[in-house]
């Protein structure tokens, strides 16, 4: 994944790109950037729609299907999301190039947001399991074409993530506001029924606007001028040849391990099987631990990477369930309008984006006046569990009072604004860190094994939410504290180890 490639350093023209800042960029940054906010826009933009259409029942146009059933469905579609990027880096790598992986990926992810859109009982599983394959080929491998845009001393890389992590954002906010209008307003219900449309069916036009979102990506990727000259069909400067068979040997092997390791996290939901969820946090421990009495240094630094991917993995436990617990809690609990103005429930889901919008700059200026003086990534970590936790404690509270009806947006908004403090301080400091812990080499491993902590967060967050129950808002309440409480666990045992996580790092920060 880590490619490298001769750009010169573009100067794009053209008003937009000024006004995005992505003038003085390479030239491709502005096309992954646009195919990466379309990508983004579906994948978020059906999330929003996701556990809401599995729950409302058929009358409404949904599957009907129980909450805890829909959680589980959310957690492992969302886990393969993350858990195929690591054969689909590897896929990159080894066969297909970024390029065509990113285009290959684009297409399927496009034709699962179509299927999804065909009101059909079997159109589901299908659709989510063409756009989970699709993500795990175009998610990290568009990454690392941003990766490769810069040379290895070049001062932009950066601020090039920073704005690649900014288009993400715009698809992630305008998603939901345009496939919850479709699906959800009474006016997109009229409309349909005055044209002689199923009104029940709006949430398939939500679902194929996930699908128009992602052919615009896959048409910025694929008429494109810049990056077929520009990036190579594979990474040469990984030190094999194409031709040899050992990276196709290697694929393979990952390829089934991946699959192996997802057929036990699937078995972890059978009856009798729950045990096996303990390994998601035992086996990185235990790997960590052996890791850290090694004398040299690069092992202990993959050490600090697996205590980096337990933190990881708390936090998108928690911060995951925004598609499942918490667009429940806003789709039942909560009223859906603020100043008179009345929205689709899906709406809330644009606010993380919005916030990451908002709040990426001063976190970026932060970073930059604290320089020497900023904390450690361990420390990060913790502040980042810890605001986690704080937006969970808020919702006890609201819980509690939704048992007299729906409650004040301002809850979610609130949570939202705490989370996303969280994943400033953890998401790309994370990113960032594994990365640099990495040999040179071996980039793609690390990113992987930051993948693997998202992937189980997601698993998790979809097993956390199973236990959410609209009518019983003291339950909630309770399910809200636990968690807190172990967000909190977790932050504390960042800062009580940070010394020893600092060892393991050595002159990474
Ligand atoms: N919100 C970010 C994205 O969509 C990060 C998600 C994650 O790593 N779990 O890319």
């Amino acid at each position: 994944m880590n490619l490298k490639a001769d750009i010169e350093p573009g100067t794009p023209s053209g008003g937009v790109l000024a006004v995005l800042g992505l003038a003085g960029h390479p030239k491709g940054l502005g096309v992954l950037f646009f195919a990466e906010l379309w990508e983004r826009f579906s994948y978020y933009g059906m999330r929003a729609l996701l556990v809401l259409f599995m729950v409302a029942p058929a009358a409404e146009g949904g599957l009907g299907m129980p909450a805890a059933e829909a959680a589980l469905v959310y957690g492992n579609y969302t886990m393969a999301v993350y858990l195929l990027s690591i054969p689909g880096g590897v896929a990159a790598d080894t066969l297909l190039g970024a390029r065509a992986a990113v285009l290959i990926g684009g297409a399927m992810i496009a034709a699962g947001h179509f299927t999804l859109a065909i009101a059909h009982p079997w159109t589901l599983y299908a659709g989510l399991i063409l756009v989970a394959l699709g993500t795990g080929l175009f998610k990290p491998n568009i990454s690392a074409l941003v990766g490769s845009l810069y040379g290895p001393h070049d001062t932009r890389r950066d601020a090039g993530f920073s704005l690649f992590y900014m288009g993400i954002n715009i698809g992630g906010f305008l998603a939901p506001l345009v496939t919850g209008f479709l699906a959800q307003s009474p006016a997109m219900k009229g409309w349909l029924a005055e044209r002689g449309f199923d009104p029940i069916a709006s949430w398939h036009w939500g679902f194929a606007a996930a699908g128009v979102g992602m052919t615009i990506g896959l048409l910025i990727l694929a008429f494109n001028r810049t990056l077929p000259k520009t990036i190579p069909a594979a990474p040469q400067s990984e030190g094999h040849d194409r031709q040899t068979p050992s990276p196709i040997l290697a694929l393979v092997a990952v390829t089934a391990g991946t699959l192996a390791l997802m057929a036990l996290i699937l078995l972890s939901d059978r009856a009798g099987f729950e045990f096996l969820r303990w390994a998601y946090v035992l086996v990185p421990a235990a790997i960590a631990f052996w890791l850290s009495l090694s004398l040299e240094d690069v092992q202990r630094r993959y050490g600090a990477m697996f205590v980096l991917l337990i933190g990881a993995m708390i936090f998108w436990a928690i911060f995951e369930q925004a598609g499942v617990t918490i667009a429940l809690f806003a789709d039942q609990l909560t009223r859906s309008e603020i100043a008179g103005f009345a929205f689709p429930s899906a709406w809330f889901q644009s606010l993380n984006s919005l916030f990451v919008i908002l709040l990426a700059p001063l976190f970026a200026a932060l970073w930059m006046k604290l320089g020497e003086r900023q904390p450690s990534s361990p420390v990060k970590f913790g502040l980042g569990l810890a605001c986690l936790a704080l937006s969970f404690v808020l919702m006890v509270p609201a819980s509690i009072q939704a048992a007299e009806g729906r409650v004040s947006p301002w809850w979610l908004v609130g949570l939202f604004f705490l989370q996303t403090v969280g994943e400033m301080l953890l998401s790309p400091v994370g990113l960032a860190t594994m990365t640099r812990l990495a040999p040179a080499r071996a980039v793609g491993l690390a990113l992987g094994i930051w993948f693997l902590g998202a992937a189980l967060g997601n698993k998790l967050a979809g097993v956390f939410a199973t236990g959410f129950q609209s009518a019983e808002p003291q339950a909630l309440a309770g399910s809200f504290l636990w968690q807190a409480g172990l967000a909190g666990l977790a932050a504390l045992a960042f800062f009580a180890l940070t010394p020893w996580i600092r060892g393991l790092m050595g002159s990474v920060k």
